[in-house]
């Protein structure tokens, strides 16, 4: 006979242990079960370390989480135990099965290095001490911001190189559940790598992008940046999980984020006439993030610095509050401070050649030096601040803009070849102009001279975001004294 009321189960683990758990327990509703899951996963030196996940599963959940499998298809070895009564998951120890003899390696898994047992416990402590902590920060974020959802995950996912390690965020098991419970509404985008839906998941909307089935490179590295350590912000999109179905004839990879009702830039400069408060928010919400993409933060657990490479109006999203939000990470690059070294993405795809900075037309972009790859994305958001002060108005003819349209529109075709972006931003060194009726602004004052400097033909002479931020931030400041 089934119990009425929720068992107590062992929690442990970010995902596993809900809001204000006490004790490291959790309750579950009536009919549901205690887990707990072994998985391997990568530590920061790519060895394999086991990583152990307890926590409460509702009643529904209990067909996908496969209560009794010892290994879900198509991933790192992982088992998953349940039982139904307070506590009784505090006893299970669910063992990896042994693996086959002759096992020929999964594609995208690194093969597993042997580890003597005590590093195995050692690391296990550790993984065990770093979700903690990692559950106590997310908590407190939760706390301040008043957030209803879950904490996003920046932790392993199934494939074996995406886990940052550190075992910190919500594991896969949780990144699956949620691709399993969500429901595609509309297509909304589509760009090269993939297709974007609208989604619902548990009533909130999200955006899904579908992969296409050629470019697992791109899912692979987007879904590697978005889990790298702090890279959470405000002005970049924010990452709920990834996942990857499928049997050995077809998959499909999925990355889940926050959805903007708004769109991409590019599609909402094309309606929406700014003003120059709203574009004094947008430029610098933009350049926050971007700034904040670019900075490396030391320590232990720190930020590898990240080049975008991508940078464009409809890789921007316009949030409902007038900021921005970067998004669409296949092409990005982190930098690796320990080894003075630049981790490039794996994939062949290229930028897109109209925001293509000289040197990369050039070909003489320095890809062993990562700030070269900072220089050339400042490059790419002096063209979008042009894109965005077109759309601004000045003085009281509310409606005087000049038309929605791309950099370089008057000189190019509307897909450009390499040589017909080489030959105007290289060979005749043109920039987009910029109107008079700019000059009657002093907000577009300072904006068309920062893009000046951002555009610059000599990469080391453009500003870099961080000062593009402070300009912004000190012009703001001094506008509002005007104003009073
Ligand atoms: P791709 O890598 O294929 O270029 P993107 O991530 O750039 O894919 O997304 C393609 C388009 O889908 C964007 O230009 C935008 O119009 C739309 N889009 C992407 N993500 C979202 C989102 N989170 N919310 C709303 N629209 C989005
Ligand atoms: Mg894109």
């Amino acid at each position: 006979m089934r119990i009425s009321r929720g068992i107590v189960c062992e929690c442990s683990g970010v995902s596993a242990c809900p809001d204000g758990s006490a004790n490291s327990t959790c309750t579950t509703q009536p009919g549901g079960y205690c887990f707990v899951t072994v998985e391997e996963v990568l530590d920061d030196n790519g060895l394999v370390v086991l990583e152990r996940t307890a926590g409460c599963l509702p009643p529904d959940e209990s067909g996908f989480m496969q209560c009794k499998s010892s290994q879900v298809p198509h991933q790192h070895p992982k088992v998953i135990e349940c039982c139904e009564k307070d506590y009784c998951n505090r006893r299970l120890r669910p063992q990896l099965p042994e693996p086959p003899p002759d096992v020929t390696e999964t594609p995208g898994l690194r093969p597993t290095a042997t580890v003597p047992h005590t590093a195995l416990v050692a690391a296990a402590l550790c993984v065990a001490l770093l979700a903690f902590l990692g559950a106590f920060w997310l908590l407190f974020r939760m706390r301040r911001k008043g957030c209803k959802r879950p904490p996003s995950p920046p932790a392993p996912a199934h494939h074996a190189e995406i886990s940052s390690g550190s075992g910190s965020g919500l594991p896969l098991l949780v990144q699956r559940t949620v691709a399993k419970q969500i429901q595609m509404v509309e297509s909304i985008g589509k760009g090269r790598y993939g297709e974007v839906w609208l989604a619902r998941w548990r009533g909130e909307k999200v955006a899904v992008k579908v992969f296409f089935t050629t470019e697992e490179a791109s899912w692979f590295r987007e879904t590697e940046i978005y889990q790298t350590v702090l890279m959470r912000h405000e002005n970049i999109l924010g990452f709920i999980a990834a996942d990857i179905k499928g049997t050995g004839s077809w998959t499909q990879m999925l990355l889940i984020t926050d959805y903007h009702e708004n769109g991409s830039l590019h599609d909402y400069l094309q309606t929406v006439v700014l003003d120059t408060h709203g574009l004094m928010t947008m430029a610098y919400s933009i350049v926050s993030g971007l700034a904040h993409l670019h900075m490396d933060i030391f320590g232990t657990k720190g930020k590898p610095a990240i080049a975008h490479r991508d940078i464009k109006s409809k890789n921007i999203l316009v949030k409902r509050n007038g900021q921005c939000a970067i998004a669409d990470f296949g092409l990005a690059v982190r930098y690796v401070a320990e080894r003075n070294e630049v981790d490039i993405a794996p994939n062949t795809r290229v930028g897109t050649r109209r925001y293509m900075a000289p040197e990369v037309l050039d070909e003489k972009l320095d890809v062993t030096n990562f700030e070269a790859f900072k220089m050339a994305d400042m490059y790419s958001l002096g063209l979008v601040l042009w894109e965005m002060c077109r759309r601004c108005t000045t003085g009281d003819k509310a409606q005087y803009v000049e038309a929605y349209a791309l950099p370089y529109h008057e000189y190019v075709p509307s897909d450009p070849s390499f040589d017909d972006m080489h030959t105007v931003v290289v060979g005749k060194g043109i920039r987009p102009p910029q109107p008079a009726r700019w000059k009657s602004s002093a907000t577009l004052q300072a904006l068309a001279a920062l893009m000046a400097e951002c555009w610059h033909h000599n990469p080391p002479v453009r500003l870099t975001a961080l000062r593009v931020k402070k300009t912004l931030a000190k012009f703001r400041a001094e506008s509002a004294v005007k104003l009073v």
